[in-house]
Formats: structure tokens, C-alpha cells, sequence
């Protein structure tokens, strides 16, 4: 019996994350099973057992689950800090849980629809990892949604570099037009008369800039 790769929580939503916003129809259909396998581990992080996970559920039902677990995730991620937001989940859970002894411990097994196992384990590792690091990357054409674990803002490097470098060449430009500007300025200063002043004067080309 392999351990569950995803039995601990913040590993669980990492995936969950991960997971909700992955392109499923680029994978191989080996990666497909790959990935179909962690989806069963994530249900069933009391019982996994990975020789039982080969009873595959199938493309269609993956791409059900990842829409709602990026439902759930982005209503969460987009509801405002203070106070209650919008319902992420909401209603019952058609749920069988099984308690036996193992050793000096509870062991318990929970059984359900994929959906309700979903709702189920992504309420266990969200109120166990909280919602402080789940967060929206402010790169402009990012908006993918992680978690946040070291101190980079951004979901990648690849998001963190291309900000970098827009921020480095709006500042260079900025450099550039007031440069520019200046030295037009001037040149109109020699060869026009006060009546351009008015349209071409030094504040409206600032704020062009
Ligand atoms: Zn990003």
C-alpha cells in the first residue's frame, strides 16, 4: 500500500490549484491516466490505496470535476476579504463514512460520488490551509490563480520576469518622451511664437507622457 501523495493539505490544494486551471486537451493520454490517478488520490485522502485506483472515470468526468473545482477556488479567491462572500458550496453531501480501529488510531474511510468527494476533500484542505495564499496573479494576460508560498507576487517566473521587464521598458519610455519633450520644448521655444504655447505647453505634454 503506497502512502497517498496527497494526504497532506497544503500539497492537496496545491494540486487542487493546479489541477483546476491545467489544459486538459493538450495532454498526452498518458498524462491523462497520470493525472486521473492524483484526482483519485485527492478523493480519497482517507483510503487511497493506489492499486485500487485503476477504475479510471474518464476524460468527460475529469473536465466536470475541474470546472467545479475552479468554480469553487475562483468564487472564493474573488470574494472580498471581509465578510461573508458568495456560497461556494452549498447543500448536501451524499457521503459513507466508515470508522474502524487501526492500531491506536481512527481510521476512517469516506466514500461518495467523485463530486461529493471533491467538495468534500477541497472543504478539508481549504479550512485546513486557509485562504491568506490563494491568490490571482497580477501579470497582466495571466489572471491564473496559486498559491502563494514564497515571496513572489506572481504565479511563475515566467509572469514575474515579463512584468519586470514592461515596468523596465515603461520606465524607459517615460525617460525617452520626457527627453524628447524637453528638447521639443526648447526647439519650439526658438522657432514658435506664444500663440502655440497654449495646446503644446509644458503640462499637456507631461501628461501625454
Ligand atoms: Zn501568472
Amino acid at each position: 500500500m503506497k502512502a497517498n501523495p496527497l494526504q497532506e493539505p497544503r500539497t492537496a490544494l496545491r494540486f487542487a490549484v493546479d489541477f483546476a486551471q491545467k489544459d486538459l486537451g493538450h495532454l498526452t493520454p498518458r498524462q491523462l491516466r497520470d493525472l486521473e490517478r492524483l484526482v483519485q488520490a485527492f478523493l480519497n485522502r482517507e483510503k487511497w490505496v493506489s492499486e485500487h485506483v485503476d477504475g479510471a472515470f474518464g476524460p468527460k468526468q475529469l473536465e466536470f470535476l475541474q470546472e467545479r473545482t475552479l468554480e469553487i477556488l475562483t468564487n472564493l479567491v474573488n470574494a472580498s476579504s471581509v465578510g461573508k462572500g458568495r456560497l461556494a458550496i452549498a447543500g448536501d453531501l451524499r457521503l459513507s463514512f466508515y470508522l474502524s480501529r487501526d492500531g491506536d488510531r481512527v481510521h476512517i474511510e469516506v466514500l461518495g460520488s467523485p463530486l461529493h468527494l471533491l467538495e468534500y476533500q477541497l472543504k478539508e484542505v481549504l479550512e485546513a490551509v486557509g485562504l491568506g495564499k490563494l491568490r490571482v496573479c497580477p501579470s497582466t494576460a495571466c489572471g491564473r490563480l496559486f498559491l502563494k508560498v514564497t515571496k513572489k507576487e506572481f504565479c511563475s517566473a515566467r509572469c514575474q520576469s515579463r512584468t519586470y521587464m514592461q515596468k523596465r521598458r515603461a520606465e524607459e519610455r517615460a525617460e525617452k518622451e520626457r527627453f524628447i519633450g524637453k528638447k521639443t520644448r526648447t526647439r519650439r521655444g526658438q522657432h514658435h511664437t506664444a500663440e502655440r504655447r497654449p495646446l503644446d505647453g509644458p503640462n499637456q505634454s507631461r501628461t501625454r507622457a
